[in-house]
């Protein structure tokens, strides 16, 4: 970041509690034109100004609301004292991706909803700061930049299956312990979810592979286009390529459908297809990239969590005239950021709330609407949310040529139905311990694949953990 200069002789403290230093974004009818970044960061005067509303309580709860419980206070009190490499390494020393993290965690439930200024007023915007130095470090070049000490060699080799977040944050923390490690993903490119999955505009691409970069540095070894349970099995990886332990973090990326009628109509995606295709394979620049994609005049997105959301903005950035987004519920129990649904409704998103679909109609192959039903609602469900319940006679169509259904994902079976010792849940996910250990001796999983479709820094928190349980597991082996 060039706008940040050589500290200043360091200031007094002077907090100062009036509303949270807002964040600067690009103009809705600019940004949903392109893929551009939306939000633009805090200068550094604003991250001074931000972190001197910090307390700096001396019993800090923000730290217990964060899931990997980072040093917020002092990452903070590092700011406000000009001394940014010193908040950086804070932040790395729980947190292996805080430029990601500071971008797409959902503070607001987390560590801000801990936050002492949030009882009478704007807690303090820890996710903007966490950003900010992310993004300081990686602004610095590799000498500069807060690389994580590596632990003497031990001998030890582990492998690490899949290099989403999970994977990334077990690889960093392995090699803290001197453990050889190497990663095998079965995708092309590096960095599961947010790679492939969450769009350019709210996590660029560069960042992550800045992050992955430092891992790297750090002697992590990354090999693609490897499907552990096809290419290699985890039994294999085990005995005849000798790894001492294996990590499987390999999310829980295959979609869901609704199971309606009309749902295998062309114009119809998952959102995991249509943001890989847009994401991963750059369709929005074909034919210049390979991979098409089809774009749609009027979308309808089915769901309410940050996948829809990030579908629907990316239809939009695509050159649709009218996106639609199709939730069952009503907008206070949609599961997305709040962020994301204030910038989708700023960018011209149309909210269809309490509707459910029930068909997807066509004409020669083609979708061309969806059936949907008015809904209102009734009691609580298992979920604590009130559920939604028909409403009679009110079945209407939304006209349109593309549908997306992003209503959720699952554990894909390839892995498990080739290591037939792993133990699963009754849906699929692998079954381990608060340390990640699964039922199969050496082999730990995290992430994901384990909870189901959950957060980038709940995935980091487990990869970390299991790093720090196989650690403890191969002292106890001999080799
Ligand atoms: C569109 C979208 C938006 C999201 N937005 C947010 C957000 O704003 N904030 C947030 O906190 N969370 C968000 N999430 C959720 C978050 O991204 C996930 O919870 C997180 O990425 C899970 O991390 P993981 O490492 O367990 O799995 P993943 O990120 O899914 O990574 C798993 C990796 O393993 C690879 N793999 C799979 N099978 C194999 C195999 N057999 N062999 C080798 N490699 C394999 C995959 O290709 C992938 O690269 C979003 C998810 C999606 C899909």
């Amino acid at each position: 970041m060039s706008h940040i200069e050589a500290p200043d002789p360091k200031p007094r403290h002077r907090p100062s509690r009036g509303p949270r230093t807002e964040m600067p974004a690009r103009p809705a009818e600019e940004r949903a034109r392109d893929f551009d970044e939306v939000n633009l960061g805090y200068s550094e005067e604003q991250a001074i100004a931000e972190a001197e509303r910090c307390l700096q309580c001396k019993n800090a709860t923000c730290i217990e609301g964060c899931p990997v419980n980072i040093d917020i206070k002092s990452f903070i009190g590092h700011i406000i004292n000009r001394e940014y490499a010193e908040g950086v390494a804070v932040l790395k020393e729980r947190n292996a991706l805080p430029a990601v993290c500071g971008r797409v965690c959902p503070q607001e439930e987390q560590c801000e909803a801990s936050c002492v200024l949030g009882k009478k007023g704007e807690p303090v915007a820890i996710g903007r700061l966490e950003r900010w130095l992310g993004d300081f470090d990686l602004a610095c070049d590799l000498e500069g930049r807060c690389k994580p000490e590596v632990g003497e060699d031990t001998g030890f080799k582990v492998a690490v299956v899949g290099s989403g977040p999970a994977g990334l944050a077990c690889a960093g923390e392995l090699r803290r312990f001197g453990h050889a490690v190497t990663v095998f993903e079965s995708l092309h490119a590096l960095g599961g979810v947010l790679t492939y999955g969450i769009p350019e505009f709210r996590l660029p691409k560069s960042i992550v592979q800045a992050e992955i970069e430092m891992l790297a540095i750090m002697g992590v070894e990354f090999v693609k286009d490897i499907v552990v349970g096809a290419t290699y099995t985890v039994d294999e990886l085990m005995t005849e390529q000798g790894y001492d332990a294996v990590f499987v973090g390999n999310g829980a990326g295959l979609p869901v459908f609704l199971g309606i009628p009309g749902e295998n109509l062309n114009g119809v995606y998952s959102a995991n297809e249509f943001l890989t295709r847009v994401n991963l394979m750059k369709g929005y620049e074909f034919p210049k990239a390979d991979t098409p994609v089809w774009r749609g005049r009027k979308v309808a997105v089915i769901g309410g969590g940050n996948v829809a959301m990030d579908a629907a903005r990316t239809a939009k950035r695509l050159g649709a005239e009218e996106v639609f987004l199709v939730y069952r519920r009503s907008e206070e129990e949609m599961p997305a950021r709040r962020e994301e649904v204030h910038h989708a409704r700023e960018e011209g998103i149309e909210f269809k709330m309490l509707c459910s679909p029930s068909e997807v109609v066509g004409k020669d192959g083609w979708a061309t609407g969806l059936v949907t039903t008015r809904m209102e609602l009734g009691e609580p469900d298992d979920s604590g949310r009130r559920a939604p319940v028909c409403v009679m006679d009110s079945e209407f169509t939304i006209d349109c040529d593309t549908v997306i259904v992003a209503v959720g994902t699952r554990a894909n079976p390839l892995l498990p139905k080739t290591t037939p010792d792993l133990e699963l849940t009754s849906r699929g996910y692998i079954v381990a311990n608060d340390h990640g250990a699964t039922s199969k001796p050496g082999v730990f999983a995290g992430g994901d694949i384990v909870t189901g479709s959950a957060t980038v820094i709940l995935a980091m928190g487990a990869g970390k953990r299991s790093a720090q349980a196989i650690d403890r597991w191969l002292a106890g082996t001999s080799r």
